[in-house]
């Protein structure tokens, strides 16, 4: 099978011309050309015509042929294999089952593809069943009650179940570890598309059935998912060789025994955190972003990026990626942008406030939304130690919780009066989406002054990129501190604890992944050192 790259076509063109132009591009007759894949279609919006850019894997009569023939053409090339290989599978006999600790994106691949070589994981998540969960999510949008147990950071499906559901990174993958994480979503009942589209997304819904269609593959598979089975201790033995896992405590007194543990915790699991960090786990503090949401109606966006082609449906609702340099030094960005989606509340303690973002697959609300958030290192952290970003996202989250009223309403300002330095009373064309509401006010004191200066330079800057962006009547919402994880459970090369034996630290939690596809990925890398470990030792 060949590779062909950059077929641009016309974005409304008929479905058969891509394989006349493929035919044309290879210069071989039509019968010696057979079926072929969509690998990848992108569209390139920076043309005034606007093209869809194709990579296709096409069966053809003679490849080695017309290997020769384009020897010198980078865009014709052997189509790599991208299937996924075990490293191999469990023996008969099991002396310990693995345990994967969390069941969100990092911990479901990692559960699924030791279940799929036959390791039989046990699964231990804090929240509930996803169903049960989205009533307990609700109950904090809708009525202000918190359950924190059981919210958006926490049960099934992880942080990322209520989400835009983006799902590309950019990590490097040469081995397609993320075609494996898409191929089982797809299983599971994600739309094909999300194989082939550049920047494919699912939404809040899909997301909800397909998570609860994995845990029944991982328990067909032999496989077990606990869930309220907090873990709250760890079992670790002081060695001749060091320190090694030998099991976990929960919350409800239990002991599960196993020398292979994977922490898949996200990057909410404070308590969690602490007790690793008191127990002597290697961690250390690691840069993250602080920011806020800003919302704007998105046909603005959609005008700005796709001009005449906006509201064409292959295009969807338009997205964008912004990124300033302050001259303080600071990098300002968006983050976790939802085209047509909505700001949800994403604490998973009491009294804190804390934005993100959603959308359905349709992204069909009024709003666009997105991160603006100012990077931040340890350096800026009040103390030292691994834990001390976390003592300032609990700050400037609290800080968020006074302004919003303390009762889970959001602060927020306008951006006119927020660039202006004054408070906003009055909302103007933009209805935020935030629940269970937004309290206008004055941002300024919700973020250290670097940051509110930075941010100040930045959304100008952006309005020259994306027309409109400053508008008056933008709306930022505060705070965003989840960004990523503030510390690192740093690993060796075999995916274990630097300083613990048998503990795999894994997904964003650990600092290992930034989002749902990198956090499967990562799932799928320890599930396979876990493997490796356990295949070394029977
Ligand atoms: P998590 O998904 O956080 O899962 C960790 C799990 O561990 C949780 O279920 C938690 O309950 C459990 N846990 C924690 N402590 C314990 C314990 N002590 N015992 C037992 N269980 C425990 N990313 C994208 O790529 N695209 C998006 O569109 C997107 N949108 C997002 C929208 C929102 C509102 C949020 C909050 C996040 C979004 N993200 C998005 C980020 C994405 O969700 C995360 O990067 C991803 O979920 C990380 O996966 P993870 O498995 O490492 O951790």
């Amino acid at each position: 099978m060949l590779r062909l790259s950059e077929i641009k076509l016309p974005l409304d063109h008929p479905e058969a011309a891509l394989r006349q132009a493929i035919v044309a591009y290879l210069g071989v007759p039509d019968a010696e050309v057979g079926s072929f894949t969509v690998f990848k279609r992108s569209y390139d919006a920076r043309k005034s015509t606007m093209q869809l850019i194709y990579i296709v894997d096409v069966e053809v009569a003679d490849e080695a042929a017309l290997l020769k023939k384009f020897a010198k053409d980078i865009h014709v090339v052997p189509t790599p294999d991208m299937s996924y290989h075990f490293v191999g599978q469990a023996p008969s006999t099991l002396a310990s089952r693995p345990v994967v600790v969390g069941f969100g994106p990092c911990g479901l691949f990692a559960g699924l593809i030791l279940a799929q070589m036959g390791f039989r994981p046990i699964v231990l998540e804090r929240g509930k069943k996803v169903r049960e969960r989205t009533k307990d999510t609700w109950g904090l949008w809708r009525k202000n009650v918190l359950n924190p147990e059981s919210n958006v950071q926490f049960g099934e499906g992880g942080a990322g179940t209520f989400s835009d559901g983006k799902l590309y990174s950019q990590i490097k993958d040469p081995r397609y570890l993320g075609r494996k994480v898409l191929e089982e979503f797809v299983k599971a009942g994600a739309p094909e598309e999300i194989i082939y589209v550049n920047k494919p997304h699912i939404g809040t819904f899909r997301l909800v059935s397909m998570v609860e269609k994995m845990r029944a593959n991982i328990e067909a598979l032999g496989g077990e998912i606990r869930f309220e089975h907090k873990v709250t201790d760890v079992l670790i033995e002081d060695g001749p060789t060091g320190k090694q896992m030998r099991g976990l405590v929960l919350a409800n007194g239990e002991q599960i025994l196993s020398d292979h543990v994977v922490i898949a915790l996200g990057h909410s699991a404070r308590d969690t955190f602490e007790m690793l960090h008191a127990r002597e786990v290697f961690m250390e503090a690691k840069p993250f972003s602080v920011g806020f949401r800003i919302e704007h109606p998105q046909t603005l966006i959609d005008k700005a990026r796709l001009g005449k082609y906006a509201g064409h449906p292959l295009l969807g609702a338009a997205d964008y990626k912004l990124v300033h340099h302050a001259s303080n030094g600071r990098s300002v960005y968006s983050f976790c942008m939802c085209p047509g989606g909505q700001v949800v509340a994403a604490t998973s303690e009491p009294y804190r406030v804390v934005t993100n973002g959603m959308s359905q697959y349709s992204r069909a609300e009024r709003n666009a939304n997105a991160g603006i958030v100012v990077g931040i290192t340890p350096a800026d952290f009040p103390g030292s130690g691994p834990l001390a970003g976390i003592v300032l996202q609990r700050e400037l989250e609290s800080r968020a919780f006074v302004l919003g009223g303390g009762t889970y309403e959001a602060p927020g300002q306008l951006v006119g009066d927020f660039l202006a330095g004054r408070p906003s009373s009055r909302l103007g064309s933009v209805t935020p989406s935030y629940q269970p509401g937004v309290k206008l006010g004055d941002l300024s004191s919700a973020l250290p002054d670097y940051a509110i200066a930075a941010m100040r330079e930045a959304i100008p800057a952006f309005d020259k990129k994306i027309r409109g962006f400053a508008m008056n009547d933008a709306v930022l919402t505060g705070v965003e501190t989840r960004t990523s994880s503030p510390l690192r459970i740093t690993r060796g090369e075999d995916c274990q604890s630097l300083n613990v034996r048998g503990l795999f630290p894994a997904g964003e939690g650990a600092g290992y992944a930034g989002g749902i596809l990198s956090a499967g990925v990562d799932g799928i890398k320890v599930a396979e050192a876990v493997a490796h470990s356990i295949l070394k030792l029977a």
